[in-house]
């Protein structure tokens, strides 16, 4: 056990403060809840950027970038929009500052430049954007736009917690306008799908696909589809969201296009995000007790060699094998490599470093391997170590990466299908919650106000109705009034 790492059992909150800062992957920074994003957490976001990047342009969209400042009056202009995030918005009221007469050195803000309409640091950008598509669609031929940006936002969150709910974060946006209402709808779900299957198959992480009880859906929306994931403390985390506008935001900024028999309609629109909270999900997800566990696909370093060497004569023979035949062939494969050479820290520190970052795989060389025409190669997931020949080395290494991302998939669906229980009636409930957690199935009679109390008794709010529900009839576990399917609940983060 790493001494350093508080262990999930301990506490399972500072467990995972203690992942982020020990391994490197973010600080805490002198702005209430904002926090520095360090080179190696960085290097995980740019990962998933480009894998994500990739997958917007090749369902049609792409880049432009909007300000980060939107007039007050055009925020207003969606009400519910305005309403919903009013609450938690930051607002530049003026643009200089001056020296204080009073005291030197101090600077004080300069009443004299006050904005005539004050500026809301974007905590979405539907306003700034579709004010602008106003200008931008007149005709059915100026559809669909399909554009996404990548931005930070800033809502100012009361609790905080590092990547997973920050005031100020990075995400990217998607903002599109469509003909007719089933395009937009087809879009909502079809990034869905886009953002399930990055969490899958990259993050390793799965997830359910479902929709938005009203108390939970966008501000704006007609309706917000979700992703869910489950942590290992058996709580539950939004890991993405992807909303159909309806006409919402077209009528606010009166934007209308003409169809091809030159009749006017309102324009459909759609916003979907996915933000650096995707990283607190996979270190609360994979992460143990020794530290962050990368899954393969996305990790900021694959494999890292340590030499095991005496004196620089051992150094440099080890050095030369690595340098001019096990990196270049495993590079040739594609394989991100470290080779971890500096002579003045001890194996072990570095063992227990690189297991604190979570590499998925560790290589140590020493003379005597070199002789006998082998290498040492550990596994993050399992910590298992195996000899294997320096032979088709690189080979060898691919599938192990390959299986340490299966296997942290199939881990992380185990546990996930082991928590989703479901409950009958109101005790069942509770006492679930209070054990076992995970995703309670349960009957619920469909009203807001049943949802609320439900969340004001147990702290538990639904998640999703999953897009393949089945059809049950059944009795609201609070109201016992009819219902015709279960809905998931979760305490969340
Ligand atoms: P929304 O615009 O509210 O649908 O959120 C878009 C995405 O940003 C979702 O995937 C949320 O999980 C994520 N998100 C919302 N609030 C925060 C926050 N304070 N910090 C980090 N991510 C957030």
């Amino acid at each position: 056990m790493n001494k350093e790492i508080t262990s999930r059992e301990i506490d399972y909150s500072q467990w995972y403060n203690d992942l982020i800062i020990k391994g490197g992957m973010a600080d805490y920074s002198a702005v209430r809840g904002c926090m520095i994003i360090k080179p190696y957490g960085f290097a995980l976001w740019e990962n998933m950027q480009g894998v994500l990047d990739k997958k917007f342009k090749e369902t049609g969209h792409q880049n432009a970038y909007f300000p980060l400042f939107v007039p007050k009056s055009l925020f207003e202009a969606e009400e519910t929009n305005a309403e919903g995030f009013a609450k938690e918005c930051a607002v530049v009221t003026h643009y200089r500052l001056k020296s204080d007469p009073d005291k030197k050195g101090k600077l004080i803000v300069d009443p004299e430049a006050k904005l005539e309409e004050e500026l809301v640091v974007r905590p979405t950008s539907e306003a700034i954007i579709w004010n602008t598509y106003k200008g931008w669609i007149q005709s059915y031929r100026d559809l669909p736009i399909l554009i996404n940006q990548w931005a930070n936002v800033v809502r100012w969150e009361m609790r905080t917690r590092l990547f997973l709910r920050t005031a100020e974060f990075l995400w990217q946006e998607g903002h599109t306008a469509h003909a007719t209402e089933q395009e937009a709808i087809d879009e909502a779900k079809k990034m869905l799908h886009v953002y399930a299957d990055f969490v899958e198959n990259y993050m390793a992480l799965p997830v359910i696909r479902g929709i938005k009880s009203p108390n939970e859906r966008f501000a704006g929306a007609v309706e917000t589809f979700c992703i869910e994931a489950l942590m290992q403390d058996g709580k539950a985390l939004q890991a993405g969201t992807s909303h159909f506008l309806g006409q919402n935001f077209a009528k606010a900024f009166d934007v209308k296009f003409s169809d091809n028999n030159n009749k006017l309609d309102y324009v459909w629109a759609t916003s979907w995000g996915v933000s650096t909270r995707l990283i607190g999900a996979l270190v609360m997800a994979h992460g143990d007790d020794d530290g962050l566990v990368m899954p393969p696909k996305i990790a900021p370093i694959q494999v890292v060699i340590v030499p095991i060497f005496k004196g620089e004569d051992q150094l440099a023979t080890i050095s030369q094998k690595v340098n001019t035949e096990i990196i270049p062939a495993l590079t040739a494969l594609g394989i991100r490599v470290k080779f971890d050479d500096d002579a003045t820290a001890r194996p072990g520190w570095k063992f227990a470093e690189y297991e604190k970052k979570g590499v998925p795989v560790r290589m140590a060389l020493g003379a005597r391997d070199l002789e006998n025409n082998v290498i040492e190669v550990a596994r993050r997931d399992t910590k298992e170590k195996q000899s294997y020949p320096l032979e088709n080395i690189a080979n060898t290494v691919a599938d192990l990466l390959e299986e340490i991302q299966k296997n942290l998939f199939g881990r992380s669906l185990k546990y996930r299908e082991e928590h989703i229980t479901n409950a009958d009636t109101w005790d069942e409930f509770v006492n679930l919650l209070d054990t076992k957690a995970g995703f309670i199935a349960a009957h619920w009679d469909g009203t807001p106000e049943t949802e609320e109390k439900i969340k004001e008794l147990s702290k538990a709010t639904i998640r999703c109705i999953p897009l393949d529900n089945k059809l049950e009839e059944g009795n609201c576990i609070l109201t016992g009034k009819p219902s015709k399917q279960r809905v998931l609940f979760a305490r969340a983060y």
